[in-house]
């Protein structure tokens, strides 16, 4: 198995950037809201040192593994992540979780995917997952749903989540609602006696193998497929429910990508998220919540080759003299660091916004707190079957519509994609200024220099292509609303 190069932390303390250095505008917030920044000061020491000594080191060794065997699944880390609590991580602190949104997300990823993107994913899909849940303002779901993720990580198990939205025939198609209109979709919801019955398959679906809970979206007519577009959470041990094919990827191996079969899967009616015909709203408030942070996935890529062409350019001698100082490396380093920085900013962009103007605003209002529900579990429990749930989930929705605007949505939308074209291009660029700098030594797998090259590919491709992406930002800036199908015949 390879080893990973080591870099001497202690030695190299530039690397080690604080969170005054990454995100500058955090000195004016820490004027007005200390307590916030400080967590997040915890957060940033929390992650970059479980990804320093948990992940980095376990990063090629893993990767071979998947490379011998597609469907190997490095258990032993996610256990790792239950027990330093990255699981619960963003789960809201009223089901039990830390509570953290965006902002905290992309610090952990971009921490995370500097070691490893395969590895860390594992952690950002699971989040994708159950943050799909937690936004659709449909308090009884989340309740009963995300719960289970701190219940097990208290126990130090990992209750992993997935996103699957991608079909055979349909990947770009349903992540915008002028496509999906005309998308030939393969999953069918049918509705029967007390629920639905699912048809159909996904693919591509990051920890799809691994899922004890599964966010699905399904038709509930192909015909009519934007119309009928409907949410649901399935359990992954649910009768009927199955894995096909775990993709054999190029780069970010640890996070199996699979194929996940439904026949005849019967879900209750009370597992169907929000109403019928919301699916494409939900999908685009998770995506203008979740491509921030992917952003950050790229952006910790992109540093992690940084940090090791630093390392090996500081440590490397030609013709007697380190790399660092000649000037041609100078130059291809200072680029490298620019370009991450303002990728970096368009994710936080990104992040503030939608933690900040977003559903996160809803959520955090005291009223609404008290409306939706949010008090002690036993006592909701006791009143379960006495409260009509839907009537609470239009209220929310209500609510969401009033201080959620289609403005406020649609920037969150456009800068959530900025953010991911951003970090991911930014990526590729700087992995391939990293191979520059490390000449044939780029293509020794200890450096991981050539590992960040084939992780860093995948991020222009998931989350919405770059393409998808560009073409949101400026449809979005036309016609807001429109992704979500605002305006659509
Ligand atoms: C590693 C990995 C992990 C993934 N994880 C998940 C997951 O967890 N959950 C999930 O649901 N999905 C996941 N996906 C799927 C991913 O979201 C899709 O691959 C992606 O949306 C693209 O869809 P597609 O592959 O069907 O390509 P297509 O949609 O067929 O696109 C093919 C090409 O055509 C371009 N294109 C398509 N439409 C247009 C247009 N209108 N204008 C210009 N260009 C266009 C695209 O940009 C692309 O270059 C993952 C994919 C990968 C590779």
């Amino acid at each position: 198995m390879t080893r990973p190069v080591e870099i001497p932390w202690q030695d190299f303390p530039e690397l080690s950037p604080s969170l005054e250095q990454m995100i500058p505008r955090v000195s004016l917030l820490r004027k007005h809201n200390r307590k916030y920044v400080e967590d997040l000061d915890q957060v940033l020491d929390r992650a970059r040192n479980f990804s320093r000594r948990k992940i980095w080191p376990r990063s090629l060794e893993t990767e071979e593994k998947v490379f011998a065997d597609a469907e190997y699944f490095d258990w032993e880390i996610a256990q790792e992540g239950a027990k330093d609590g990255w699981l619960g991580f963003a789960v809201p602190k009223e089901v039990g979780g830390q509570g953290y949104l965006g902002v905290g997300m992309s610090l952990v990823m971009e921490e995370m995917c500097s070691a490893c993107a395969g590895i860390g994913n594992i952690f950002g899909a699971h989040a994708l997952g159950f943050c799909a849940i937690g936004l659709s303002l449909d308090m009884e779901v989340v309740d009963r749903y995300l719960r289970r993720i701190v219940d097990a990580e208290k126990q130090g198990a990992p209750w992993l989540f997935s996103l699957d939205i991608t079909e055979p025939s349909a990947g770009s198609d349903v992540e915008d609602a002028e496509a999906l209109e005309k998308a030939k979709l393969s999953l069918e919801a049918k509705k029967v006696s007390g629920g639905y019955v699912l048809n159909g398959r996904k693919c591509f679906i990051s920890n799809g193998s691994v899922a004890k809970t599964h966010f699905v979206t399904a038709a509930m007519d192909r015909k009519k497929p934007f119309e009928s577009f409907t949410a649901f959470v399935v359990p992954g041990d649910a009768q009927g429910l199955s894995i096909g094919r775990v993709e054999e990827k190029m780069g970010q191996k640890a996070c199996p990508a699979a194929e996940v079969i439904f026949e005849e899967v019967f879900v209750p009616e009370q597992d169907r998220m929000g109403a019928e015909g919301e699916g494409m709203l939900h999908t685009m408030v998770i995506l203008a919540a979740s491509r921030g942070p992917v952003g950050a996935i790229a952006t910790g890529i992109a540093r992690g080759a940084y940090e090791r062409a630093y390392h090996y350019a500081a440590t490397t001698r030609q013709k007697g003299k380190y790399l660092i100082g000649d000037q041609r490396v100078q130059y291809l380093l200072a680029e490298m660091l620019r370009q991450i920085h303002l990728a970096r900013q368009a994710v936080y962009d990104a992040a503030f916004y939608y933690d900040f103007e977003h559903i996160p605003k809803i959520l955090s209002e005291p009223l609404t707190r008290i409306a939706t529900a949010f008090f002690p579990y036993p006592v909701r429990r006791a009143f379960q079957n006495w409260v009509n749930w839907d009537w609470f989930y239009g209220l929310m929705r209500e609510r969401a519509e009033e201080k959620v605007p289609i403005t406020a949505r649609s920037q969150a939308v456009r800068l959530s994609s900025i953010a991911k074209v951003s970090g991911s291009d930014t990526a590729m660029n700087v992995c391939r200024m990293a191979m520059e700098i490390l000449g044939e030594d780029a293509l020794n797998r200890e450096w991981g220099v050539e590992k960040c090259f084939r992780d860093a590919k995948l991020t222009q491709i998931y989350e919405g292509t770059n393409q998808i992406n560009r073409l949101a930002i400026i449809k979005e800036l036309r016609s807001p609303g429109i992704s979500e199908g605002i305006g659509l015949e």
